[in-house]
C-alpha cells in the first residue's frame, strides 16, 4: 500500500500483500469509485491490480482539515504522516486534472451522488 514517491507522471508505490514494488501510472487512475449501484465515494482511488500478486488495493484520502497530530521524524508514525500527505496530494492532482470517476462528477454537493446504472457500469 505505501506511496514511496510520488512523481510527475506515475508513483513508487510497495504491494501491501506480496511487498514488491512497482510505477503506478497517474493516467491510470481517477479520484472516486462506484461502491453500489449509482453510489459512489469521492475519496477514495482504486489502483490497478498488482502485476505479481494480483492484490487490488485502495488509497482513501485524509478527511478534510488540518492534521492535528505532530509525527517524529523516521518513526512508524512519520511514515504513515508521509504516505497520508502523498495520497492526498495524489487525489488533489487528479481531482485538479478532471480525472474523477463518471459517478464522483455528477456528484452534488454531498461527496455521495446517485447515477443512472447505464453511468456505474460505465466506470467499471
Ligand atoms: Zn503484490
Amino acid at each position: 500500500m505505501p506511496i514511496i514517491k510520488l512523481r510527475e507522471t506515475d508513483f513508487e508505490q510497495q504491494c501491501i500483500v506480496c511487498g514488491g514494488t512497482r510505477a503506478v501510472l497517474l493516467r491510470d487512475l481517477q479520484a472516486g469509485v462506484t461502491i453500489a449501484a449509482g453510489v459512489a465515494d469521492p475519496d477514495v482511488i482504486a489502483l490497478p491490480p498488482c502485476l505479481k500478486c494480483g492484490a487490488c488495493e485502495f488509497l482513501i484520502r485524509s478527511p478534510a482539515g488540518p492534521t492535528t497530530t505532530a509525527a517524529v521524524a523516521g518513526t512508524r508514525d512519520d511514515r504513515a504522516q508521509s504516505h497520508r500527505l502523498l495520497v492526498d496530494q495524489l487525489h488533489a492532482r487528479l481531482t485538479r486534472e478532471g480525472r474523477t470517476s463518471v459517478v464522483v462528477a455528477n456528484a452534488s454537493g454531498d461527496g455521495r451522488a446517485t447515477a443512472p446504472a447505464s453511468e456505474v457500469l460505465g466506470t467499471t
